[in-house]
């Protein structure tokens, strides 16, 4: 599998060209059409002549997604099920709001996590996407949609801290003033909770966004949704998020899905509250996004709301993401995890035409 060369800042683009042979501003013109004007092809970039693009097609792709199939709901949401060179497949979200468009990228095929209502852990994992497979979710946004994002989450397929230095390459390959140009602090990292991701990102010197995905207001309870639990224990994690935000001083969001019954009363907001207390951080609420492999059902509306006031009458502030996208499968994995049961992987490739 060749590498995707939106993987690439411009001086290692440079070394590539210069080192086949070929003049340094020809890399100039390479970053320019992938990262400026979101090439996905060489037949996209005119001005590059042939001799160039073979040589370079040797070693390196600009195309490593293939649009395989796209949803779409009345909100503006729009979902991507997008084929990589080897035959495997991932999922990028587009939710455009007022002032804002965000994408959502994945950083790997599957996940290792295995949370209990995540779709993108019930097939496992694969393998890791390169900084270019991620990158390229960006630009095949911008391609599709008439421009530039201006904010990018990592909360599509995948772990990011399981797959850290190319997550870190393609945040800063985003960031880069020459490309996407996607400030740092329109990028949002989620995590699991790998506590080593975090104690690793605090020493960057970014100014990223930091979610942890907490889900529970107790060690027991997080267990039984979230298996990293085990690993990386509630009192250890929020330890971590204390010392990121006393190094960084940016303020954590704490993912908070919601699930009738199980983690949505006013105690248990109280109890969310209490463990929080002491350190600058938000809440982020998400009602459940039911998925068929997990048998448990979103709050209703009021109940998702009486659980933000307790909250905030226990000091904590948190804002409730209406669940964006229904329509389009948005959770994470649910449209790849939909076609592998309507189709098997291997035929999803040729039988698709989206
Ligand atoms: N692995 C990372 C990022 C991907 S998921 C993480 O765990 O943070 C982004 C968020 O969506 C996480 O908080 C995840 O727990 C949540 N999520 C996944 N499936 C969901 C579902 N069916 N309903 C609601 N939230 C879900």
């Amino acid at each position: 599998m060749k590498p995707a060369l939106q993987g690439l800042f411009p001086d290692e683009l440079r070394d590539v060209c210069t080192g086949a042979g070929f003049p340094a501003f020809r890399a100039k013109q390479l970053w320019q059409w992938l990262q400026g004007r979101h090439a996905l092809s060489w037949d996209a970039m005119a001005n590059l002549p042939r001799a160039f693009r073979d040589a370079l097609d040797a070693g390196w792709t600009p195309a490593p997604l293939r649009p395989l199939r796209e949803a779409g709901d009345p909100g503006g949401t729009r979902k991507w099920l997008l084929g990589l060179d080897d035959g495997e497949s991932i999922e990028t979200v587009l939710i455009p709001a007022r002032d804002r468009k965000t994408v959502c990228v994945s950083t790997q095929v599957g996940c290792k996590m295995a949370c209990a209502f995540c779709a993108s852990g019930k097939g496992g994992w694969v393998r890791n996407l390169g900084a270019g497979e991620i990158v390229a979710q960006v630009h095949h946004v911008a391609a599709l949609s008439g421009g530039r994002p201006n904010n990018v989450v990592f909360m599509g397929m995948g772990e990011p801290f399981d797959n850290y230095d190319a997550v870190l390459r393609a945040v800063r390959l985003l960031n880069h003033p020459g490309g996407l140009a996607i400030g740092a602090r329109k990028i949002t990292l989620s995590t699991s909770g790998l506590v080593p991701g975090i104690r690793r990102l605090a020493t960057e010197g970014l100014q990223v966004e930091l979610s942890v995905s907490l889900h529970a207001p107790d060690p027991e309870r997080r267990r039984r949704l979230m298996p990293v639990e085990g690993r990386w224990p509630m009192d250890e994690l929020l330890a971590a998020c204390r010392e990121y935000t006393a190094v960084t001083k940016r303020i954590v969001t704490f993912e908070y899905t919601l699930v009738r019954g199980f983690n949505d009363s006013a105690d248990d907001a109280a109890q969310l509250a209490a463990r929080l207390r002491g350190f600058p951080c938000r809440v982020n609420a998400i009602p459940l996004s039911p998925v068929a492999e997990f048998d448990g059902e979103a709050p209703s509306r009021e109940t998702c709301h009486a659980f933000l006031d307790a909250l905030l009458r226990h000091g904590i502030e948190g804002t409730l993401r209406e669940s964006k996208g229904k329509g389009v499968s948005a959770a994470c994995g649910q449209l790849r995890r939909g076609s592998m049961r309507e189709n098997p992987p291997s035929t999803i490739m040729p039988s698709s035409g989206a």
